[in-house]
C-alpha cells in the first residue's frame, strides 16, 4: 500500500497543485506527514457558544456563535464581488462575508435558517463582521461526535490565512489526517514506551491536533516531545560510543620539560584550585587512548587561556603539534602575544597565521608547522585552510566556541589520520544540561572560581543627562593611570548609523579629551586589520587612555590597566553580550567600574537586563536571568534558527525534564543495542536517521 505521509501534499482534499506551492512556499509543507508535523501552537474552547451582544473588540481571537441568517446580499464586481450574509440572534447582529467561493456558499446559506458560526470576529463601524467563516447549520452541530472543547489554533502566514480562510488550515489537518493517520506505524519498542509510559504516537498525533481533554493534550505533547529529543539524543551519544569505540586517541604519557619548566619558572601567579581541576581532567584524559572532546566553560576572566596554554604544553612534551584558533584577528594576535610572552626562554616555537597575515609571517607558519619545527600554532579560522599541514597535531584549542560551528570543529580531525584532542572553550554560561544538548558529545568541565583579589565590577546604569558626570569620571580615572573602553552597539539591520554613532561619539571625546594629555584610539569592523592592530597596540601599551571601539572587543581582549568600560546604547545588547564586556575591566587589582549608558525612555525589559547587570557579575545567575527574561520562546526560537535542530515541538530550555529523560533512555537503548541492529529497534533507527546531522551550530546568535 503506499505510503501516504511521504505522499505529495497536493493529494490531501482541499489542497491542489495552487495551495500545494503556497504551502510549501510559506511554510515548508510538502508532504502529507509535513502536513500532520504542523502542530497548532495554541487551542481555544469550542465549548464556549457566544452571544453576539456579548462579543466586543479585541475580545477573543476567535469566536463561535449560533445565529439566524436574515438575508443576503451582493456587492463589487468580478474579482472584488463580494457575498454578505446577514445574521442575528436576541442579542445583536452580524455581517459573514465571502470574497472566494461564492457560488459553493450562497447554495448553502437559507434565509430563516439557524447556523452555528466560527471565525474571527472584526468590527466595522461597531458591526461586528467575519469574513470567510466556519458554517454549520446546528443539525450538523450537533450530530457531531461531542468533542473535547478543544479546538488547535495553526500558525499560517497571512497569505495562506487569505487563500484558506480562519478555519481552512485546520479542515486541511484533518482531511490529511483521514488519509495518513491510520498509516501510522509505532517507532518506540513496547517496553521503552510502557517505561516511559507514553502514549502510541498515533494517538498522540490525533490528540494533538484534535484534544479529546486537556490531560489527554498534554500527554501527547510529551510523547512527542520525547520522540524528538530522543532521536537527538541518539545521534548524539551514538557518535559518543563510535569515538570511544575507536581508541585511537594521542596519548599524552609524560608530563615532560615545557610543562615543568614553564610551571616552576614561567607561571606569573599561582593556578587557581579550579584550573588546577582542569588541568587535572585533560590530563586524564589524554593519557586514556581515547580521543578527548573537551567543553572549558568559565565565566569571562576566569583564565581560560592559561589552562589552554599548559595543555598545548602537555602535547609539546609528548612530541606533538599544537593549535589554537580563536574567533576574531584581535584575540588571536593578542593570544599570540600572551603565549609568546609567557614561553619566553623556552624552547617551544610558537607561530601565528591569519587572514591577515603578509606573505613572510604566512610562509613561516606554514613551513615551520610543516617541518614541525613550529609546537604551537595560533590563529584564525585560516588554521582551517587546506594548505595547513601539520606534521603531527596532537591537540587542538577552540577559544570562544560559541563562535564556531560543529562542522568547523570537525574539521580539524581531517587534519590528521588520527584525530586529535579538542579542547573547546567558552564563557557564554548555559545550563549543564543544555550544554550537553547544545555542544554535542562533549565532556563539560566548569572554572567556577576566578583568580583571587578580583574585586565585583561596579556597574552603574547612568541616561544621557548623566554625560558630564561620566566625563568628569573618567578624567578622573584616567589621572590615576587607569584605561577606558567606550563601546558602540553594531546591529546589522542599522550598521551605517551604527557607525556614524560611533564616530560621531569618538570625535566628542577626542574634542573633549584633548591632546596631549589624552590619546583616544578607535577600533571597528570596517577598519584596515593593520591599523585596527595598531589601535590595538596602542591602546595596551598604555599609549592611548580611551579606546572608541564596537563590540569587536567584546571576545577575549585582555588589558587588565583598563578600569572603565562605558557601554553606549546599553539597551540594545543582550544580556549575555553586556556581561561579556563588562568582562573586559575587573581583570587587574584595581576597582574597576561599568557604566551602562541608555537613554530615558526604556521598554520593561530592557530595564530589567540593565537592573540586573548592576545587581550581580556572576555570568551564571545573568544566564538563567537571561533564559526568563527572553523567555523560553524566543530562546527556542534564536537556538533552532541557530542551530537546526528543527525540533517541532520540544524546546531544549524549557523541556529541560524530558530532555534529562530521553538521555538516560537514550543511553540505555544504546548500551543494549549500539548498531541499533536489533530488529525491535527498527524505528529506533529510522528516528535517529530522521534527526541525524541536524546540530550545525552557529552560536553567533546566542551570544
Ligand atoms: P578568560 O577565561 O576570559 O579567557 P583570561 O584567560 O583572558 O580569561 O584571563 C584573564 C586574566 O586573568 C588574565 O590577565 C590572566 O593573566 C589572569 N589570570 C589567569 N589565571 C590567573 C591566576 N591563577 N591568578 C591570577 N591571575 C590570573
Ligand atoms: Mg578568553
Amino acid at each position: 500500500m503506499e505510503n501516504y505521509l511521504d505522499s505529495d501534499v497536493k493529494f490531501v482534499p482541499g489542497v491542489g497543485e495552487v495551495r500545494a506551492r503556497l504551502l510549501d512556499k510559506e511554510l515548508g509543507i510538502r508532504t502529507v506527514g509535513d502536513l500532520l508535523s504542523h502542530y497548532p501552537f495554541r487551542y481555544i474552547d469550542r465549548t464556549k457558544v457566544y452571544r453576539i451582544g456579548e462579543i466586543a473588540e479585541g475580545d477573543a481571537a476567535l469566536v463561535q456563535f449560533r445565529a439566524r441568517v436574515t438575508g443576503v446580499s451582493y456587492a463589487g464586481e468580478g474579482r472584488k464581488r463580494r457575498f454578505t450574509a446577514h445574521v442575528s440572534d436576541a442579542t445583536g447582529s452580524a455581517e459573514l462575508v465571502w470574497f472566494h467561493g461564492i457560488k459553493w456558499i450562497e447554495k448553502r446559506i437559507e434565509r430563516g435558517r439557524e447556523y452555528l458560526v466560527f471565525g474571527r470576529p472584526s468590527f466595522y463601524r461597531n458591526e461586528l463582521s467575519l469574513v470567510h467563516p466556519e458554517i454549520e447549520t446546528m443539525e450538523q452541530a450537533l450530530s457531531r461526535k461531542p468533542e473535547s472543547g478543544m479546538q488547535g489554533i495553526y500558525s499560517t502566514t497571512e497569505r495562506l490565512a487569505s487563500t484558506l480562510g480562519a478555519k481552512g488550515f485546520y479542515l486541511l489537518v484533518c482531511n490529511a489526517w483521514r488519509l495518513a493517520g491510520p498509516q501510522i506505524r509505532e517507532p518506540l519498542p513496547a517496553a521503552l514506551r510502557e517505561r516511559y509510559g507514553l502514549m502510541p504516537l498515533r494517538e498522540a498525533l490525533r490528540n494533538i491536533h484534535f484534544p479529546q481533554s486537556s490531560e489527554e493534550l498534554r500527554r501527547a505533547q510529551y510523547r512527542l516531545k520525547f520522540d524528538e529529543l530522543l532521536g537527538v539524543q541518539l545521534n548524539i551519544q551514538g557518535r559518543r560510543t563510535e569515538r570511544l569505540s575507536r581508541s585511537d586517541g594521542f596519548v599524552f604519557s609524560a608530563v615532560g620539560d615545557a610543562f615543568n619548566a614553564f610551571y616552576r619558572d614561567k607561571l606569573p601567579f599561582p593556578l587557581t584550585g579550579a584550573q588546577k581541576r582542569v588541568i587535572r581532567e585533560i590530563r586524564r584524559d589524554t593519557t586514556t587512548g581515547y580521543q578527548m572532546n573537551r567543553l572549558l566553560q568559565g565565566d569571562v576572566g576566569s583564565g581560560k587561556t592559561l589552562v589552554a596554554l599548559m595543555s598545548m604544553l602537555l602535547a609539546v612534551d609528548n612530541g606533538y603539534q599544537a593549535c589554537m584558533m580563536a574567533p576574531t584577528e584581535i584575540l588571536a594576535r593578542q593570544h599570540f602575544a600572551t603565549v609568546v610572552r609567557m614561553l619566553d626562554g623556552l624552547d617551544v616555537g610558537v607561530a601565528v597565521l591569519t587572514g591577515a597575515s603578509k606573505a613572510k609571517e604566512r610562509r613561516a607558519a606554514l613551513e615551520g608547522i610543516a617541518s614541525g619545527e613550529v609546537r604551537i600554532l595560533i590563529g584564525t579560522h585560516a588554521l582551517l585552510e587546506d594548505r595547513v599541514r601539520f606534521r603531527n597535531l596532537g591537540f587542538v584549542v577552540i577559544d570562544e566556541q560559541h563562535r564556531f560551528g560543529v562542522e568547523q570543529r570537525a574539521r580539524m580531525w581531517t587534519k590528521n589520520a588520527r584525530p586529535p584532542h579538542i579542547l573547546v572553550m567558552t564563557a557564554t554560561p548555559i545550563p549543564r544540561t543544555l550544554a550537553m544538548t547544545l555542544y554535542g558529545d562533549l565532556d563539560v568541565s566548569v572554572i567556577d572560581e576566578l583568580p583571587p583579589g578580583r574585586r565585583p565590577v561596579k556597574t552603574v546604569h547612568y541616561t544621557d543627562s548623566a554625560r558630564l558626570r561620566l566625563f568628569g569620571f573618567m578624567r578622573e580615572q584616567i589621572a590615576r593611570g587607569r584605561q577606558v573602553y567606550v563601546v558602540y552597539p553594531l546591529i546589522k539591520e542599522s550598521e551605517a548609523m551604527d557607525y556614524k554613532d560611533l564616530t560621531d561619539g569618538y570625535e566628542a571625546i577626542s574634542r573633549d579629551f584633548p591632546l596631549p594629555h589624552y590619546v583616544t584610539a578607535i577600533c571597528h569592523g570596517r577598519m584596515k586589520p593593520a591599523d585596527k592592530e595598531e589601535s590595538m597596540r596602542q591602546f595596551k601599551s598604555g599609549e592611548a587612555h580611551i579606546l572608541v571601539a564596537t563590540s569587536v572587543i567584546e571576545v577575549g581582549v585582555d588589558v587588565p590597566n583598563a578600569t572603565v568600560m562605558v557601554i553606549e546604547s546599553a539597551e540594545r545588547f543582550g544580556l549575555s553580550q553586556l556581561h561579556q564586556l563588562r568582562g573586559r575591566v575587573g581583570r587587574g587589582g584595581e576597582q574597576s567600574y561599568c557604566i551602562l549608558m541608555s537613554g530615558e525612555k526604556l521598554s520593561r525589559e530592557s530595564r530589567a537586563r540593565l537592573e540586573a547587570m548592576c545587581e550581580t557579575c556572576d555570568g551564571f545567575r545573568l544566564a538563567e536571568l537571561d533564559l526568563k527574561l527572553r523567555g523560553a520562546g524566543d530562546i527556542n526560537g534564536t537556538l533552532q534558527s541557530g542551530m537546526a535542530f528543527d525540533l517541532k515541538i520540544a524546546n531544549p530550555t524549557a523541556d529541560i525534564q524530558v530532555l534529562t529523560v530521553t538521555r538516560e533512555a537514550a543511553a540505555a537503548i544504546l548500551e543494549a543495542d549500539p548498531q541499533l541492529a536489533h530488529p525491535d529497534n527498527g524505528g529506533l533507527r529510522e528516528l535517529r536517521r530522521r534527526y541525524a546531522g541536524r546540530e550545525k551550530m552557529d552560536f553567533s546568535m546566542i551570544s
